[in-house]
């Protein structure tokens, strides 16, 4: 191709963009997906504890995804930002029973708050005004096991990233290691309560927003053999 041609191409591609610009943001606007959440922070916890009921007691709605599909084509409005483990058995969308563009889900092994995580939280709050964070743990974690292992007993450092997880579970463990009753249970409950008062001191959104009545962040554990999240 000719550098003339080429050129000439390009600019009409310019120029098509540009004329095609007012019709793209038309259908923006026409079509903007579901309305912002109107729930307060205690009407979606309920939500999350009802749907959550409904999955341990084997009574889930949510089996048809696709009828929600078209709807949130152009868009979502999360009415909740769960940060969970990565666990294969914990995954929020069946546990608390919901569907398609409900809840906005970040998951890392140990269920902490790390640096792109925390944008993602702030994204949806920013974006979606979601009412409620919860962070949940869950009984028997491996992260937390294997970080509770590495400090009782000196074990040598798990290999790769994975040492990024134990030391940021680490602070969690440190604070119960001497407490009664069961270290694991402890870890994982002291690690889902760090995670909360680290996230609600946070600037510039999430702490605002909590100050500001617009966001509760809660701690639950999910019990791995019930079914049930425990609120903390
Ligand atoms: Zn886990």
């Amino acid at each position: 191709m000719s550098l003339k041609r080429r050129d000439f191409l390009l600019s009409g591609a310019a120029l098509s963009a540009a004329s095609l610009l007012p019709a793209f943001r038309a259908a923006a606007i026409a079509a903007a997906g579901p309305p912002a959440t109107t729930l307060s922070p205690s009407q979606a916890l309920a939500r999350l504890v009802a749907g959550n009921m409904r999955f341990a007691s084997g009574a889930s709605t949510q089996l048809s995804h696709l009828t929600r599909i078209d709807a949130l084509s152009s868009g979502q409005a999360p009415w909740a930002v769960i940060l969970s483990c990565s666990d294969s058995r914990v995954p929020p969308e069946i546990i608390f029973d919901q569907g398609l563009g409900d809840l906005f889900v970040i998951r890392i092994a140990g269920n902490y708050a790390e640096s792109g995580g925390i944008g993602s939280m702030e994204y949806a709050i920013a974006h979606f005004h979601s009412p409620i964070l919860l962070v949940m743990g869950h009984s028997s974690c491996g992260a937390v096991h294997a970080t509770v292992d590495n400090l009782k007993d000196g074990s040598p450092p798990v290999p790769g990233n994975i040492q990024d997880v134990v030391t940021a579970i680490r602070p969690a463990v440190q604070a119960v290691l001497h407490d009664p009753g069961d270290i694991y249970a402890n870890a994982v409950a002291e690690n889902v309560r760090e995670n909360v008062a680290r996230l609600k001191a946070i600037g510039p959104v999430i702490g605002p927003a909590v100050k500001a009545g617009k966001l509760e962040i809660l701690g639950g554990v999910y019990d791995l053999k019930t079914g049930d999240v425990a609120l903390l």
